[in-house]
């Protein structure tokens, strides 16, 4: 029962996987913690509080606590999201903690995701493809408002890595982009100062390991934090690789 649904104060049992990977020694197994729930208490405060007050060696990771940084993606009850974001209110009173699969376990709950990320980048060449010399002389570019708008959304991304986690397919194909990657992968594609041609972006994209490899379920769409128009996006990759396939046959 949620506290919204009880009304009353709760002790909450939390039920966290523990392992660290760098200890010979550490076997993967949960370990149960009891706090009393305090008023908009976030899974943040409640796991600094076990770590301050029952076990300074729990590991996880929080830097802004207000969902921009994007660092505390969780498994929370089975699905991934920000602990910073989360309340407690929201919980039943057994939580149960595990690390966003995926990604490689540094320890605990704390997941190298910049890896994963920074691969995705280096694979989809994530960055803009100018064909012309940089002259820092020259006029600044004007864009239509809706386009640098469109291209905006992409950019609110925060690598937070629930979308990845959520999603089926990247849980079993290292090599899939995944939401965050397509996304990414869009966010350039619709960029007019990346000249790269349709053939070019075809051959990044139009794949197993690109859009083609998506079932479409939409896991992703359901758990990103910022509500990143993952559909849209999807929507867009396709219509692009159909429009680069038929022009390679012309
Ligand atoms: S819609 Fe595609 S990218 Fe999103 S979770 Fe499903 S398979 Fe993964
Ligand atoms: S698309 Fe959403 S869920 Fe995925 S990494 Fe970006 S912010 Fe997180």
């Amino acid at each position: 029962m949620t506290k919204k649904e009880s009304g009353k104060a709760r002790r909450l049992r939390f039920e966290i996987f523990r392992y660290n990977p760098e200890d010979p020694e550490s076997e993967p197994h949960m370990q149960a913690f009891e706090i009393d729930e305090a008023p908009y208490m976030s899974l943040y405060i409640a796991l600094n509080q076990i770590r301050e007050t029952l076990d300074p060696s729990l590991q996880f990771d929080f830097a802004c606590r207000s969902a921009i940084c994007g660092s505390c993606g969780m498994m929370v009850n089975g699905r991934p999201t920000l602990g910073c974001r989360t309340l407690t209110s929201d919980l039943p009173e057994v939580v149960r903690l595990h690390p966003l699969p995926v990604f490689k376990l540094i320890g605990d709950l704390s997941v190298d995701t910049g890896t994963w990320f920074r691969e995705m980048v280096e694979k989809s060449e994530a960055w803009i493809h100018a064909k012309e010399a940089f002259d820092p002389q020259a006029k600044e570019a004007r864009m239509d408002d809706d386009l640098a708008q469109a291209i905006y959304e992409g950019e609110r991304c925060i690598e937070c890595g629930c979308c990845v986690a959520s999603c089926g397919v990247a849980n079993v194909n290292q090599n899939f982009a995944g939401p965050a990657g397509l996304n990414r992968i869009a966010r350039f594609m619709m960029d007019p100062r990346d000249q790269r041609s349709d053939a070019e972006w075809f051959e990044v994209v139009s794949n197993s390991d690109g859009v083609f490899g998506c079932l479409g379920m939409m896991a992703c769409h359901d758990v990103c934090p910022k509500e990143l128009p993952l559909l849209e996006v999807y929507a867009y990759l396709r219509r692009k690789t159909l429009v680069a396939a038929f022009a390679g046959r012309s």
